[in-house]
């Protein structure tokens, strides 16, 4: 049982309970829901104006608190960017949580987006695997490289967020601007690598999020259009805490790249599964199943239930063990909500350590279909990432058919992530008035 992950910090369990957003933000993330809710209930009389006031002040590590920090928990769904929306706009008008719900929106942009363009993602897989080959033949990019994870560059404050990112594996979308620009303009390390660092460091590291908005730094994502980290814009928004005055680069040409292909947009179909004994699988994709069902009330009650207990490689780097743990505990939560909720004992997929393999998931997946006679297993949508490439590899040759569920809010939000946010940005009420919001 391993929602226990964190029960040996005497801090976590009453911390989720009673911290309030004028308290500094400094306990370990606790994938446990209740944590994810305690975090947003102390949140929500920040989230609006103020939110919008002061959302680019980074005040470092455990001061977190002019924002949200609830990325952790959307990155997994253990949450719901339908619940987060509800309740600020439960406890805020619409008009003071503009910059808040805009914010939110930019995760569904980037995820939609990427969903149009899987080959981002590809292209960024096989660089970075190429990056980590030339690591190990060319020892000057090696050691900037070193430096630069390790915290050793001299530029104060971009050491000091490397330790915050490999100790707390959260930064502020601030920090993240500034580092990812150092990283590029100043240090001339390729991109790719800087993403790969963030990807296997970040509680929320998402595949979408992260490699697009490494690009956006870089001038990839909007063509031409880069971020320069500037000394004042650092000093003034980290209260002075940093002053890096001639040690930055002042200009930021955008980076160049060969042309991509064509966009190919993402796909909705419903799936009658009635009548079927369906399998429901929980990955670490999507921990909130319950929301799932509510979206496909055709949904037949599974005959058996398994979660992907397995870690999913992010790189050819390990992982951080405290991610690692976070994403178990997040899919372990999401396994043992279901069991309850279905009477069900659930197959812990990958659990033990043979099975953790691409053959032994194959194999496991094929046993628990077999055992159980399932006609498919259903899962939530795998959105472009790793995890999706690590199931649909294990399902490769097996009979089981696999059923991927949209959720309802990607359904209205995806089809607008076609090029830049503006064309979001502008269908939020709408979107916001279709999932029942005023
Ligand atoms: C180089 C770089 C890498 C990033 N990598 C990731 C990543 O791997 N995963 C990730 O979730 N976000 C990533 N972001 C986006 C953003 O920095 C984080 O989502 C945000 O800092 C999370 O902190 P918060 O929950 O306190 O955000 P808040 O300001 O409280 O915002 C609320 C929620 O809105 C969403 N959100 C806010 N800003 C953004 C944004 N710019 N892009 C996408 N979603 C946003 C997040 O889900 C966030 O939890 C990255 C940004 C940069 C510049």
């Amino acid at each position: 049982m391993t929602l226990s992950l964190f029960d040996d910090d005497p801090t976590t369990a009453a911390a989720a309970a009673t911290v309030t957003s004028d308290q500094p933000f400094d306990q370990p993330f606790d994938p446990r829901p209740g944590a994810a809710r305690a975090r947003l209930q102390a949140f929500l009389p920040q989230s609006g104006k103020r939110y919008a006031a002061q959302r680019n002040s980074d005040f470092g590590p455990g001061k977190h608190q002019k924002v949200s920090a609830l990325s952790p928990w959307l990155r997994r769904r253990i949450i719901l960017e339908t619940e987060v929306l509800e309740a600020v706009l439960g406890a805020q008008s619409a008009a003071s949580a503009e910059k808040f719900i805009q914010e939110v929106f930019w995760r569904g942009y980037f995820k939609g987006w990427l969903e149009h363009r899987p080959e981002v993602w590809q292209r960024y897989r096989r660089r970075v695997t190429d990056l980590l080959g030339q690591l190990e033949t060319d020892a000057a990019l090696r050691a900037r490289y070193e430096e630069a994870v390790a915290g050793r560059t001299g530029i104060a404050c971009f050491d000091a967020w490397a330790q915050e990112l490999t100790t707390t594996h959260y930064l502020h979308n601030h920090a993240r601007m500034w580092f990812a620009s150092i990283w590029i303009f100043t240090l001339r390390l390729p991109w790719e690598l800087g993403a790969d660092f963030f990807f296997r460091h970040l509680l929320d590291g998402d595949a979408a999020s992260n490699t697009c908005s490494w690009r956006w730094v870089g001038g990839l994502h909007t063509a031409g259009k880069t971020y320069l980290a500037r000394a004042a814009n650092i000093r003034e928004y980290t209260a002075g805490r940093f002053d890096p005055a001639g040690q930055l680069a002042v200009t930021a040409p955008a980076l160049e790249e060969p042309a991509l292909g064509p966009r190919t947009p993402p796909s909705f179909a419903d799936a009658d599964l009635a009548g079927r004994r369906v399998g429901l699988l929980i990955t670490g994709e999507d921990c909130a199943a319950e929301g799932l069902e509510a979206d496909h009330p055709g949904l037949p009650a599974p005959a058996a239930l398994a979660g992907w207990s397995a870690p999913v490689p992010r790189s050819l780097l390990p992982t951080a063990p405290r991610v690692e743990q976070f994403t178990a505990g997040a899919v372990e939560g999401a396994v043992q909500a279901a069991e309850a909720r279905h009477g069900l004992e659930a197959r812990r997929l990958g659990s033990e350590a043979s099975a953790s393999a691409a053959e032994g998931m194959a194999a496991a997946l094929a046993d628990w279909a077999q055992a159980h006679q399932l006609d498919c297993i259903v899962t939530a949508r795998l959105p472009v990432g790793p995890q999706r490439q690590a199931v649909h590899r294990a399902m490769r040759g097996l009979a089981t058919p696999l059923v991927e569920l949209d959720r309802h809010y990607d359904r209205l939000v995806w089809p607008h992530a076609r090029a830049g946010f503006f064309g979001l940005k502008k269908q939020i009420p709408g979107i916001l008035r279709d999932l029942g919001m005023p």
